[in-house]
């Protein structure tokens, strides 16, 4: 089946331009002239990736991406009309997976859809993962918590689903870097604790649920807890 683009991009030329050569390469595109119809087929879901300009009328691609990763981890590649230095962190903070900046080579933003795909596919063996209460969607990309969505971004959503994949086996920091971060990112095992510190404040704080535990000097550990009939006391 064709994989799925929304392309949100009010310059009409440039989107026509866009969807033209990416069906060509034989993806369906979706396109929204503006930030708010963008939002709402975004959140409507079915999308492989969504290409998002940054600025947009009704609502800025910053606003769109910001209220999208409340409820969605779909891939996201920002187009910056600017060189902005700005745009691209705060792009990035909001969970953005990738920028272009404008103008482009569709070439670029061919091998950065592709990589932004292979990415969001990188853990898409097992359809469904679960432990206890948490839900891993890997193809939709949706992780829920007793039925509430989790918003993460593509490396949270990456990194948690290396552990679940591993379930109950302890995965040390090197591992975690080299499965879920690119081969060449030197980042260091720093990068791991900091975006296990992210994943626990959207999952185990937010829920009040025991996910993810250290195991000290060693890793991360993703266990299903026994089931066991009693009230625990702690
Ligand atoms: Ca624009």
């Amino acid at each position: 089946m064709a994989q799925r683009i929304l392309l949100i991009e009010d310059e009409e030329k440039l989107a026509r331009v866009v969807e033209l050569e990416l069906g060509y390469e034989g993806y369906e595109v979706t396109k929204a002239a503006d930030g708010r119809e963008g939002l709402t087929l975004a959140i409507a879901g079915g999308f492989d990736l969504i290409l998002l300009d940054i600025m947009l009328p009704l609502l800025s691609g910053m606003e769109v991406l910001r209220r999208l990763r409340k409820s969605s981890s779909v891939p996201v590649i920002m187009l910056t009309a600017r060189d902005s230095v700005t745009d691209k962190v705060s792009g990035l903070d909001y969970g953005a997976d990738d920028y272009v900046t404008k103008p482009f080579e569709i070439e670029e933003l061919l091998a950065r859809i592709r990589r932004a795909l292979r990415h969001g596919q990188a853990s898409s063996e097992n359809e469904l993962l679960e432990c206890g209460a948490l839900k891993m969607d890997v193809p939709r990309r949706e992780v829920t918590v007793n039925g509430s969505a989790v918003g993460l971004t593509k490396r949270e959503f990456d990194l948690l689903g290396y552990l679940l994949k591993n379930k109950g086996i302890v995965i040390t920091r090197e591992q975690l870097l080299d499965k879920v971060w690119d081969i060449d990112f030197d980042g260091g095992t720093n990068t791991v604790d900091v975006y296990i510190r992210f994943l626990r404040g959207k999952i185990d704080d937010a829920f009040g649920i025991k996910l993810i535990s250290t195991v000290r000097g060693v890793g991360y550990v993703i266990k299903d807890e026994p089931q066991e009939g009693g009230a625990n006391g702690v």
